[in-house]
């Protein structure tokens, strides 16, 4: 017979054809049809609460009414069945996500929006120090370093700090924060061994430079000495000043690699441990070693602010000013006009090296800080340069919390500067 709700609904139209006809039959239709209304809510009320009972209680069969509510139930079991096999799968998933988490062998930290912890991963309690009970702590209050409160406040694109990881000094952790919807993930990654090998890269850098620098100084005083011998023949000076010459760019270049190795390896100098250098003093005798090294070759404009100071290593500062004025006095046809600034803006300290020589090729831009890069291999040996020039100034830079900005164009000329934050400068009060 039908669908079940048909069903019901014949039962009604029976109720209420019985109703009319023992109504008409007792003289009163209405209360006839009224009764066998009454009587059919009830029945649905009766299966009503039945059905819930049913559905309270954690019985697995289909309720055994007839109609509607028996199909009801069985839509009802239908349906519960088949959420709690969708639980079961994801239940399993998430089993299985835990233990591929808890296999890597990174680092994982779940944060929500107000950075507390919300889960972390086994390599987490190895490496940084958790256990259960930091869940629902602000991570701050748990890795506690300073640079990594700066993270977590301002979290830039690709940005990743380093610390010694809080449970064993010796290890280095790489720390980035991957934001996604209203969370952040933290992701460490352990970078002892990197360190160690870069050690051993700048050790053996370092220990290879002082080896040869040695027997060179030896072999260039001596090429020296035969270059100023009168008693020997023209012919034989100049095959000596030959050799002096690829003698002494070789000095400079192990000169160059010693600076590196040391900047590379020495801790930044602490900012209130920095004297305060008087910047134009330093540029002002500079300029006579450069004017030198310019011959009059271009016309050099210098711009000082003289009660501009800057907390840092003068040694330093000298060579990145030397650096970036030699540059455009080497690398830049006669003639060209070559302007030095040392200013402030906004509380900052600047240092700028402009000149209008041929430029740079934007390609070459991002490459010129890189060790032994030159654009031009053959004009930058003739002019001296050895290639580690930018290098020493980017690590210097790198050193007193600023980089080097450069922009050039072909035709144009080239722009190097570098800027130096608020804390770093000082205004003299003298006027010397
Ligand atoms: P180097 O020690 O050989 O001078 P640097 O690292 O100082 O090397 O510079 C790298 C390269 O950048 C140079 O070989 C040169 O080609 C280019 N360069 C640097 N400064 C300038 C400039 N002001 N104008 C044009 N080219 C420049």
């Amino acid at each position: 017979m039908g669908s079940p709700w048909a069903q019901e609904a014949l039962r009604l139209v029976v109720l209420l054809v019985l109703g009319v006809f023992l109504g008409g039959l007792a003289g009163n239709v209405l209360l006839g049809s009224l009764i066998a209304a009454l009587v059919f809510s009830g029945y649905q009320l009766l299966q009503m609460h039945r059905f819930a009972k049913w559905s309270a209680s954690k019985k697995k069969v289909v309720l055994n009414q007839k109609g509607g509510w028996g199909e009801l139930s069985y839509e009802y079991l239908k349906l519960q069945k088949k959420s709690r096999a969708r639980k079961k799968k994801l239940g399993k998933i998430l089993k299985r996500f835990r233990e591929s988490t808890h296999a890597l062998p990174d680092p994982a930290v779940l944060l929500n929006s107000r950075d507390e912890i919300e889960w972390f991963n086994k390599a987490a309690e190895l490496m940084l120090g958790l256990n259960y009970k930091d869940r629902g702590q602000i991570v701050s209050n748990i890795i506690r370093a300073p640079k990594f409160a700066g993270l977590l406040q301002n979290n830039k694109g690709n940005a990743s700090l380093e610390i010694r990881s809080p449970v064993d000094d010796a290890k280095s952790l790489e720390l980035r924060l991957v934001e996604f919807k209203n969370q952040r993930l933290l992701v460490a990654r352990d970078t002892t061994h990197i360190h160690h090998l870069m050690n051993m890269r700048q050790q053996f850098v370092a220990n290879v430079s002082h080896e040869l620098r040695t027997p060179l100084t030896v072999v260039l005083g001596y090429l020296e000495i035969l270059s100023d011998d009168e008693s020997l023949g023209k012919e034989y000076r100049e095959r000596i000043d030959k050799m002096l010459k690829p003698a002494t760019r070789m000095k400079t270049i192990v000169g160059d690699l010693l600076t590196l190795s040391t900047l590379d390896t020495a801790e930044p100098p602490l900012l209130d441990k920095c004297p305060e250098v008087k910047v134009s003093g330093l540029l002002n005798s500079l300029m006579i070693d450069m004017e030198l090294l310019n011959s009059g070759r271009h016309a050099i404009k210098v711009d000082i602010q003289s009660n501009l100071m800057l907390r840092a290593v003068d040694s330093e500062l000298y060579s990145v000013f030397s650096n970036l004025i030699s540059n455009a006095i080497k690398y830049t046809p006669d003639g060209t006009q070559i302007s030095v600034r040392w200013y402030e803006a906004n509380g900052k300290a600047i240092f700028e090296v402009h000149d209008t020589g041929q430029g740079i090729e934007q390609e070459h831009l991002p490459r010129l800080t890189e060790r032994f890069y030159r654009i031009d291999v053959g004009r930058s040996r003739d002019k001296g340069g050895t290639g580690l020039g930018l290098a020493i100034v980017k690590q210097i830079l790198r050193r007193h919390d600023s980089e080097l900005e450069i922009s050039s164009e072909v035709g144009q000329g080239s722009c190097f500067s570098c800027e130096f934050p608020s804390p770093r400068v000082v205004f003299s009060t003298s006027s010397d």
